[in-house]
């Protein structure tokens, strides 16, 4: 064991040395490279690549697999082909609907084939007869001229490159395949040499990674397929491990910074809960132990507490605030809209106000800038929080409401407010397990997998526009029983004006039309936050029993008497939207309702609404959600920290990816400072705005 460390110390000094060398070589700008002048080097920088190194580790797309080449006696209609031949003729010729028509006759030692090129006409004076060229394409017969053609998808020039596998680059306008192979091959040439073996020796064998030269160098011109998932796999791995260590690094620097030590007395806190309607929950009892574990450390918490819509995390929030509070210190509670900040003043103030605690509500628009936060015991408010000079005295801690709405930077101002309170960050966000360990890396995890008990989930049902008359008459039902409606209207931005006058629309007709015997209300973004508080007061004391409204309510309003909730042009919505908006309702005892209303034309929209019919379930649509749109969009991923990784994707390396965490972790644990000098060298290989922001 000792011999190991000793052996990977010393390796992490040689990077060290080594990283001016390294600097000069590889972080030198691609211009520097032959044959890249400001012009390329531009449209190279569209494809994110600014380096010699971003070059070189710019991998392919597929590989051209040039060992298979097709006889042209031997093609046959309506397949897809590679051929390679010798130019014997051309013609151009101009449609009357003025479409450039190049057909060229090529021959190989089987026989001859007439190839089409469409609408490129300078190609004419590109091709030469006796040039030796790589065809694409697919093969149709052509009944006007009584054969077959080959109809070209792309070729190329024969310049005697003699590789068997082609790599295929993603590009750009301007960059074209040849040029980008001749490139990594210059870089290749003169600069494989000073790219560095980051991962130490120990951890290349044990997970039977290739050096990293071979690596790239494999990964570009392999000299068989085989090779590539191998070669790909170690850039993957190194670019995972990079990350996480600088993950793990920041964890451990917070784990060790001074916090605030609560004393927790565990009598207090039972008798608050005996206080509540309800006994909370097997699960959210877990969660309230490990975060009380947390805030009895003399160092800060930093949680994220996970839990599928409606399982209950306010109580739990409101009972840490309740704690701080008992160690005399404040809490400031950030949520991502005016309606659930204002929604959680009047919760706190329900569950904790008889204890005589001052809390204070700051939005946008109640411009209570100038309050003095001296004595604020609770301060509930939206992004208002952290914006300007406020200050929150005694602040120590800090609890972010759905937090995916937020991004780390945020996560961070609020808690510059303070002096390292405990964070405590929620969210209804299902993710993935091995996502989630990766996108919220640094913090540790608490799951509420429990709804409270006699909760029944939402039915679900598609309506199309036909039985519209049929969903309003079950409402009407549902109504004169007592219950409330939401009817939520798509309003994106694009199109927001034309959105907000149908938002209008629906509830005049509602109103007017439909239900003149009820109150029907409209609920937008853009109205003033009192008017919106005021609706919001309404539809809560039910004397609005149908509140039509924009995705503003999409997250965390609680209205346990709302049991039915309609979803106007259902196929406009995203998966995880939708879940959101069904976990308004079901929210109590009663049988809850969610309609889908809709033309989904698109198979994706068709999917989606399929999938909300399938499952109540977060982290099955958060999985179809994965599937259908990619990782890029997923919840708020894009603002949560996570760099665009260059070779690596955390959905389809998630093997990779688990492995480089544990490699990771362990390296952490046996040899820290091996695992700062990997950051410190290689933290620039992580493009992320936020990686080598707090680590330095
Ligand atoms: P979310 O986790 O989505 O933020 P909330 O905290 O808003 O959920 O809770 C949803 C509803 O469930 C609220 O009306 C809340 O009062 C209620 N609730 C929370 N915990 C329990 C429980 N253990 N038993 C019954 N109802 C509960
Ligand atoms: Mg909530």
């Amino acid at each position: 064991m000792l011999a190991d460390l000793k052996v990977c110390t010393t390796e992490c000094k040689s990077i060290k040395f080594s990283m001016t060398n390294q600097n000069e070589n590889t972080q030198t700008p691609v211009q520097y490279l032959k044959g890249v002048g400001p012009k390329l080097a531009k449209v190279l920088a569209k494809i994110n690549i600014q380096t010699i190194e971003d070059l070189l580790y710019y991998l392919p797309r597929e590989y051209e697999d040039r060992t298979k080449i097709k006889a042209i006696n031997a093609l046959a209609p309506g397949e897809n082909y590679l051929i390679k031949g010798r130019i014997m003729d051309i013609q151009s010729r101009t449609t009357q609907s003025r479409f450039s028509i190049l057909k060229v006759l090529i021959t190989d030692a089987s026989g001859s084939i007439e190839t089409v090129f469409f609408n490129q006409p300078f190609l004419a004076n590109l091709l030469r007869r006796g040039m030796f060229l790589y065809l694409n394409g697919k093969v149709e017969y052509s009944s006007f001229e009584k054969g077959l053609q080959f109809m070209v998808k792309s070729f190329e020039i024969d310049n005697g490159e003699a590789l068997k596998f082609i790599p295929v680059y993603p590009l750009t306008q301007g960059l074209y395949p040849k040029k980008m192979r001749s490139l990594v091959a210059a870089a290749l040439r003169d600069h494989l040499g000073s790219i560095e073996e980051i991962i130490p020796a120990k951890i290349i064998k044990s997970y039977r990674l290739l050096p990293v030269q071979d690596a790239i160098k494999r990964s570009h011109f392999p000299d068989d397929l085989s090779q590539v998932s191998p070669a790909q796999r170690t850039l993957v791995f190194e670019e995972f491990f990079v990350f996480l260590i600088g993950v793990y690094l920041r964890k451990k620097q917070v784990q060790k910074s001074v916090g605030f030590k609560f004393n927790v007395e565990k009598d207090k806190i039972e008798a608050f809960k005996q206080t509540l309607p309800f006994s909370l929950t097997n699960s959210q009892n877990k969660v309230l132990l490990e975060i009380i574990h947390d805030l009895s450390q003399p160092h800060p918490m930093n949680r994220l507490l996970q839990g599928d819509v409606g399982c209950g995390k306010t109580v739990v929030a409101a009972i840490a605030a309740l704690i701080a509070h008992q160690n005399n210190f404040a809490t400031a509670i950030m949520a991502p809209t005016e309606i659930l900040a204002q929604q959680h003043f009047q919760k706190i103030k329900e569950l904790l106000g008889g204890m005589g605690l001052n809390i204070l509500l700051l939005t946008g628009s109640t411009s209570k800038q100038n309050t003095d936060l001296g004595n604020v015991d609770i301060l509930i408010g939206t992004h208002a929080l952290i914006q300007g000079s406020v200050l929150i005295e005694r602040l120590g801690l800090v609890i972010i409401d759905e937090q995916h709405r937020f991004g780390v930077e945020q996560r961070a101002l609020l808690s510059a407010k303070g002096k390292n309170p405990h964070i405590l960050v929620m969210t209804a966000t299902p993710i993935p397990r091995s996502l989630a360990l990766t996108v919220y890396g640094e913090l540790d995890h608490s799951i509420i997998n429990e709804m409270p008990k006699g909760r029944i989930s939402a039915q679900t049902h598609f309506v199309p526009e036909e039985k519209r008359e049929s969903a309003y008459n079950f409402i009407r039902q549902k109504i004169k029983e007592n219950q409330q409606v939401f009817i939520v209207c798509p309003l994106v931005e694009e199109s927001e004006k034309i959105d907000l006058k149908a938002a209008k629309e629906t509830q005049a007709h509602l109103q007017v039309q439909v239900f003149p015997e009820y109150k029907v209300a409209l609920l937008h973004g853009k109205m003033k936050a009192q008017e919106k508080e005021r609706i919001m007061q309404d539809f809560k004391d039910n004397k609005i029993q149908i509140l039509v409204s924009t995705t503003v309510i999409e997250v965390g309003i609680d209205i346990p008497n709302a049991t039915i909730l309609m979803l106007e042009h259902a196929e406009r919505f995203g998966l995880s939207q939708m879940h959101q908006l069904r976990g308004r309702i079901g929210r109590g005892d009663k049988p809850s309702y969610f309609f889908m209303i809709g033309n989904p034309k698109s198979n994706d929209a068709r999917q989606r609404v399929k999938a909300m019919l399938d499952s109540n379930d977060g982290f099955k649509i958060a999985e179809i959600d994965l599937k259908l749109r990619g990782p890029g969009d997923l919840f708020g991923l894009r603002q949560s920290g996570l760099p665009n990784f260059r070779v690596a994707d955390i959905i389809r390396d998630e093997n990779t990816l688990n492995e480089a965490r544990e490699a990771a972790m362990n390296l952490i644990l046996e040899d820290v400072s091996c695992a700062r000098n990997i950051w410190n060298s290689k933290k620039q290989k992580i493009k992320s705005p936020v990686a080598g922001k707090t680590l330095n």
